[in-house]
C-alpha cells in the first residue's frame, strides 16, 4: 500500500482526521480538489477565480462552489481548508438536546464534549472583546430587548484572534492606519498570523490573517507530522483491493485532467455533505465499485434552516461591512416560539461584495432565482449610503431534514450529476417563524425589511450549511455509517464530515463536524487500525 490512510477533502472533517492520524504516525495522504490560497492570492477583482465549476474544474477552480437545484441552492468551499476559507468563523456547540433524538446511542453531548473542547482549543476560538462591539451587535442586543427577549442575546465564539487593547474607530477599517494596528504573532502551530482589525472581509479571506482557518492550524500541523497534502486533486472513484482501497483521482494542476491513483489501508471520505454523498453514489450506482453501500445513502439531507432577511435603516449606521461577519445570537433553540427551534444572528458582508452586486446588470445567463435575488438586493442597496445602513438579519433552525441527494442523468448529453430533491412542506413552519421574528426585530428597531422574493414568491432557499446524506445509524438499514463513521459493509472505509450528521443542528455546524472528526480519528487510532 502507498499510504496507511488516504483522506479525501481538507475541510473540517478532512483536516482534523488527517492531523490527528498523522500525529499518531499514520502515513497520511490528503487529496483536495481545490487550490491552496493565501492573502496574496485571495480573489478580489471581478475577473479573479471566485467560483468552482463542476463541469470544468481543470480550468475553473475558484473557492466557491455554488450549486443550484430545483428548490434550493447550496454554497460550499473548494480549497485546501475547505469551507473554513470562506466561512464566517462562528464556532459553536449544538445544544445538548440535539443528541437525544436521531443520533446513535453512543453519541451524547457529554461524550462529544471533550472533542468539542479539542476543536475549540486547536482553533483558538474567542468572543469579540467587550471594547470591540460592532454596530450590528448593538442592534442585535437592542432588538432582543425590544421584542422582550433580552436574556436570549449572547456573544458567540469565533475562530478569530482578537487583540483586546485594539479599539475600532468609526472610520473605514481599510484605512492603512487602521490596518497597521493589526499585531503580528505566531500561533500554537507555529504559523504567523495577525490580530483582527475589523476589516469585515471574513467571507472573502482576511487581509491580516486574523481568521484561525484550517490552513493556519490543523493542516500545517498535519504536514509537520508528515502528512502529504495535495491540492487540485479531484477524487473520482474508490475501489476495494486486497488489504485496502485504490483511490482514483484527476490531477487538475496542469489545466487538463490527468488521471492517477494511490492506494491505502484506510480511506476517509471528507469531501463535504455534497462531495462525499456524490462520490459514494457514483461508486455504488455508476462504477459499482462499492455496490453494498446502504440504501439510506442520500436520504436525511438538511438545509440547517438558514435564512437571511436584509433590513434597511434610514437614520442608523449599521455598518455591515465593519467587523467580523457574524458575532452573536438571539437564542430560541429551546422551542419556546410555537415549538420551532432556531436562533437569529447578525449577518455582514464585505464592501466589495456589495459593490459587485450593485454593478451586476441583467443576467440572462443566470437562472430566475439568482436574478430575482440579485435584483432585490440591488433595490435595497440604492439608498444614499446603502453600505452603512443595511442589517442582514440571519438565522438557522431545525428544519424537516428530509431532502434526498441523488444522481440524475441528462437525457440529451448523457452526463450524470448530483441532484437534490427538496420539499419545503415539513420545513416551512420553522422558516415562517424565523421570517416573522426577523420582521418583528426589524420593525421594533426602526428597520424596513425586505423578505427575499425568492422566498415569498417561490419558497426557494439558499444554504451555506448543508448537512447529511451519509447519516449515522445503528445499522445499514437506518444509516450509511456507524457512530464511528465507518461505512456499513466496508471495513476501513470512513466518512467524517457534515454528511454523517443525521439531521439539522439549527446552529452553525463546523464545530460539531470538527468534534465528530476528532472522535472518528480517536476511535480509529485507539483501535490500532
Ligand atoms: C459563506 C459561508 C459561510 C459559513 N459560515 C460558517 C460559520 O460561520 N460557522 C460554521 O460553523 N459554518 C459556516 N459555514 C459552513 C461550513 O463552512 C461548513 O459546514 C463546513 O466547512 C463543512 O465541513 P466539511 O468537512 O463537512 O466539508 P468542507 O469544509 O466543505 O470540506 C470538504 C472539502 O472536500 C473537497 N472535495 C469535495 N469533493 C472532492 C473530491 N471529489 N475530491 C477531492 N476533494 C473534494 C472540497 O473542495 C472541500 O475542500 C459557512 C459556509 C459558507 C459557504
Ligand atoms: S473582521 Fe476583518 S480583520 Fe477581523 S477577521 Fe474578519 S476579515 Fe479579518
Amino acid at each position: 500500500m502507498d499510504f496507511d490512510v488516504i483522506v479525501i477533502g481538507s475541510g473540517f472533517g478532512g483536516a482534523i482526521t488527517a492531523c490527528r492520524l498523522a500525529e499518531r504516525n499514520y502515513k497520511v495522504l490528503v487529496l483536495e480538489r481545490g487550490r491552496r490560497w493565501d492573502k496574496t492570492t485571495y480573489p478580489r477583482a471581478a475577473t479573479d477565480p471566485w467560483t468552482w465549476n463542476p463541469s470544468r474544474p481543470e480550468t475553473e477552480n475558484g473557492w466557491l462552489d455554488l450549486r443550484t437545484f430545483g428548490h434550493i441552492a447550496v454554497a460550499q468551499g473548494a480549497a485546501v481548508g475547505g469551507g473554513s476559507l470562506i466561512y464566517a468563523n462562528i464556532s459553536c456547540e449544538a445544544p445538548e438536546r440535539t443528541f437525544t433524538q436521531g443520533w446513535p446511542a453512543e453519541i451524547t453531548y457529554a461524550e462529544l464534549k471533550p472533542h468539542y473542547d479539542a476543536v475549540a482549543t486547536f482553533m483558538n476560538v474567542q468572543t469579540v472583546p467587550d471594547t470591540q462591539w460592532t454596530e450590528r451587535m448593538r442592534l442585535m442586543k437592542e432588538g432582543a430587548e425590544k421584542i422582550g427577549h433580552g436574556d436570549r442575546f449572547k456573544k458567540l465564539e469565533l475562530a478569530v484572534t482578537f487583540d483586546p487593547p485594539y479599539v475600532p474607530g468609526p472610520g473605514d477599517p481599510h484605512d492603512p492606519q487602521n490596518i497597521a494596528k493589526s499585531r503580528t504573532f505566531t500561533n500554537a502551530q507555529g504559523v504567523e498570523q495577525g490580530t483582527c482589525v475589523h476589516l469585515g472581509n471574513c467571507d472573502i479571506g482576511c487581509d491580516v490573517d486574523a481568521r484561525n482557518t484550517l490552513d493556519k492550524n490543523y493542516i500545517p500541523w498535519a504536514e509537520k507530522h508528515g502528512a502529504d497534502v495535495r491540492a487540485l486533486h479531484l477524487v473520482t472513484n474508490v475501489e476495494p483491493i486486497a488489504g485496502g482501497y485504490k483511490v482514483s483521482f484527476d490531477r487538475l494542476d496542469t489545466g487538463v485532467r490527468v488521471p492517477d491513483s494511490q492506494t491505502a489501508r484506510i480511506v476517509i471520505l471528507a469531501a463535504g455533505t455534497l462531495g462525499s454523498t456524490d462520490l459514494l453514489l457514483r461508486c455504488r450506482d455508476l462504477t459499482k465499485s462499492l455496490p453494498n453501500v446502504s440504501a439510506r445513502l442520500g436520504f436525511g439531507w438538511s438545509s440547517n434552516g438558514d435564512f437571511l432577511t436584509p433590513a434597511f435603516y434610514q437614520d442608523r449606521a449599521v455598518e455591515p461591512s465593519h467587523g467580523p461577519t457574524i458575532t452573536c445570537a438571539i437564542d430560541f433553540l429551546d422551542g419556546s416560539e410555537n415549538g420551532q427551534r432556531f436562533w437569529i444572528q447578525d449577518g455582514g458582508f464585505p464592501n466589495m461584495l456589495a459593490d459587485f452586486l450593485k454593478g451586476e446588470g441583467d443576467g440572462a445567463h443566470r437562472g430566475l432565482m439568482a436574478q430575482t435575488l440579485i435584483t432585490s438586493i440591488q433595490h435595497l442597496l440604492q439608498g444614499a449610503e446603502p453600505l452603512k445602513t443595511v442589517m442582514p438579519w440571519f438565522a438557522q433552525g431545525v428544519d424537516g431534514s428530509d431532502g434526498q441527494l441523488k444522481l440524475s442523468t441528462n437525457p440529451f448529453t448523457g452526463d450524470t450529476s448530483l441532484d437534490l430533491d427538496w420539499d419545503i412542506t415539513k420545513s416551512e413552519p420553522v422558516m415562517n417563524q424565523i421570517v416573522s421574528t426577523h420582521l418583528q426585530l426589524s420593525a421594533l428597531t426602526g428597520g424596513h425589511p425586505l423578505v427575499p422574493p425568492t422566498w415569498s414568491l417561490f419558497k426557494y432557499l439558499i444554504t451555506p450549511h448543508p448537512l447529511g446524506g451519509c447519516g449515522m445509524g445503528a445499522s445499514g438499514a437506518s444509516g450509511v455509517v456507524n457512530h464511528a463513521g465507518e461505512v456499513f459493509g466496508y471495513r476501513n472505509l470512513y466518512v467524517a464530515d457534515g454528511a454523517i450528521i443525521p439531521g439539522a443542528l439549527g446552529v452553525n455546524p463546523s464545530r460539531t463536524i470538527g468534534a465528530l472528526a476528532e472522535r472518528v480519528a480517536k476511535i480509529l487510532g485507539d483501535d490500532g487500525r
